[in-house]
């Protein structure tokens, strides 16, 4: 079956309907009264209204417009009236209602348009058949149980002029109410249609935002969270949406009360937390909370929108420690300087004064502890001369896995290295090139794999091991010596803080410069009495930092 429009479909349904229950009525009436009634012209009527919903069909089924199949109905209605309306007494007839009947669907369903050229049509059609009656051109029905009554011109004017009148007046009425009623729909539909793009815009936004956003009812439970919250939190939506706000420990509990009192102000809160644990770790969370309202005012809750400033607080801490490092190291390195100069004449006089014979062996031990500790002091401030204005950086390919290698051989051949300590390595890849300079790289590996040995004076076991991607490679440390404390881990890479006996407190100072250089990292683990790991990332090709 081909499609048909609703409202054609609909047009069609209701006057098959009626004029059926019409036929039906007749019917009853003809049969059930012996008087006979001369009604048959309506068999007439009802005939044509089913032929011409033939013809109704065959437009459907041809025209898809449904302007067109409306207005072919209404015209096809208009006839049949005009017929019946002949049949029953012409301007007389108790049926000229019907027009109204049509210009009222027209209204409806085709507008003012249709609603004014389907009442021009009535005054057409009725003035048409009234003057051709009046005019005696057409032939007065004979049925006899409507009879039109011979009109005086005056009747036939004031006849036509109370229904042309009245078909206008219920044209324009209609129709008014109909357009009114479209527009009305045309701008609800367009509402609804800005309501819901507004509803994506509002959902793709906050699902894309970056920084998490979490609602919090009235009753102190999670009513949303977007994506970046449960990525920050590391915890999917379904196990913060409905918990209690308290239990995500987001916040210490001397925050609370701030956080309270900023809700009954009804003001914002802004801040920084460290209370959340993700996976073991610290995160830095910073905030801001803000009272939610309701439409008419009411209060309605708490947003929450916070970023994960972890990272942004490590590169902070790590920028404040390169500028004091410059800053110690300009003023230092002159006064360094001019120590090495006197230090060289102190210990080369000595070891002049130690070849006499004239030396009791007591004075002899003297001057070799003066020339021991100067040779140590001397190492002190190499080293130092070496952290503050380290050697030209050279920038070639090398096999950092065979550098590793070597450094380590050459720790197990060092005193430093006792039988107690045991040192276990698993270097996978066997090979990884990189760009940098091998001897500052080999002396990082030295530092640190050093600090490690000191760290366990009565022995222990350190593990060296590596773990590549094609980026970078990822070199640790791992001890199980008497380990740090977090005061302890904050001091590691200031230059000068030393807890080993012979120390300078510079190892990982310069270290972690080098690294820098390199583009590297550096990342610590370490409990007291827990053992240190310390892992080294180097990517394959440094962006080069100064
Ligand atoms: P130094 O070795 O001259 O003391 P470093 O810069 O190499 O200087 O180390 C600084 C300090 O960090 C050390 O004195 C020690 O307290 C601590 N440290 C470094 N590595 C370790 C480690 N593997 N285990 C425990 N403590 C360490
Ligand atoms: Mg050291």
């Amino acid at each position: 079956m081909f499609r048909i429009v609703p409202e054609v479909r609909t047009l069609i349904a209701v006057r098959i309907v009626a004029v059926t229950t019409l036929l039906v009525v007749v019917l009853i009436v003809q049969f059930t009264t012996d008087q006979f009634l001369p009604i048959n012209y309506l068999y007439l009527v009802a005939a044509l209204t089913y032929a011409l919903t033939i013809v109704y069909l065959a437009v459907a089924a041809l025209v898809v417009d449904r302007a067109v199949n409306l207005a072919v109905q209404v015209a096809g209605d208009l006839l049949v009236e005009t017929l019946l309306v002949y049949f029953t007494g012409g301007l007389d007839s108790p049926f000229s209602f019907l027009y109204l009947v049509s210009i009222i669907t027209a209204s409806m369903l085709l507008y003012r348009r249709g609603g004014l050229l389907t009442a021009s049509a009535c005054v057409i059609l009725y003035a048409g058949l009234g003057d051709l009656l009046y005019y005696g051109v057409i032939p007065m029905p004979e049925q006899g149980f409507f009879s039109m009554t011979p009109f005086s011109s005056f009747r036939l004017y004031l006849n036509m002029a109370t229904n042309f009148a009245g078909f206008y007046a219920t044209a324009l009425l209609t129709s008014y109410v109909s357009e009114k009623l479209r527009v009305t729909s045309l701008e609800l539909d367009a509402n609804r249609r800005s309501l819901a793009q507004l509803k994506v815009l509002n959902e793709n936004v906050i699902a894309s935002i970056p920084s998490g956003l979490i609602t919090v009812a009235p009753s102190g439970v999670i009513s949303f969270a977007n994506p970046s919250a449960c990525e920050i939190l590391a915890c999917p939506a379904v196990e913060i949406v409905g918990r209690p706000l308290a239990d995500l420990e987001l916040f210490p509990e001397e925050d609370w009360e701030r956080l309270r009192d900023a809700m009954l102000t009804r003001k914002a809160a802004r801040g920084e937390t460290e209370h959340y644990m993700r996976g073991g770790d610290r995160v830095t969370i910073g905030y801001a909370v803000t009272p939610l309202n309701t439409l008419d005012g009411q209060p309605a809750g708490i947003s929450i929108i916070f970023q994960d400033l972890t990272d942004v607080k490590r590169l902070e801490e790590q920028l404040r420690l390169k500028d004091r490092m410059a800053a110690v190291g300009e003023l230092s390195a002159g006064i360094a300087h001019e120590i090495r100069n006197p230090l060289a004449a102190i210990a080369g006089s000595v070891q002049v004064l130690k070849k006499s014979e004239r030396l009791a062996p007591q004075e002899q031990r003297l001057m070799s502890i003066i020339l021991k500790e100067s040779d140590r002091l001397n190492k002190s401030i190499q080293d130092f001369l070496q952290f503050v204005r380290p050697s030209e950086r050279r920038a070639i390919e090398f096999d950092v896995v065979a550098s590793l290698s070597e450094t380590l051989d050459l720790l197990s051949n060092s005193l430093e290295l006792g039988a107690e300590h045991t040192l276990e390595r698993a270097l996978d890849p066997p090979k990884y090139m990189l760009v940098g300079d091998p001897d500052q790289i080999r002396q990082v590996f030295w530092n640190i794999a050093r600090n490690a040995i000191q760290a366990m004076p009565r022995g222990g076991r350190l593990r060296v091991t590596t773990a590549a991607t094609y980026d970078a490679i990822r070199i640790e440390f791992a001890d199980n010596g008497r380990g740090m404390s977090d005061h302890e881990q904050r001091a590691l890479f200031q230059p000068f803080r030393t807890n080993f006996p012979t120390g300078t407190g510079l190892g990982m100072a310069i270290s972690f410069r080098i690294v820098q250089e390199h583009g590297g990292r550096i990342e610590v683990d370490s409990e007291p009495e827990g053992g240190t790991a310390i892992a080294l990332t180097l990517p394959r090709v440094p962006t080069m930092r100064s």
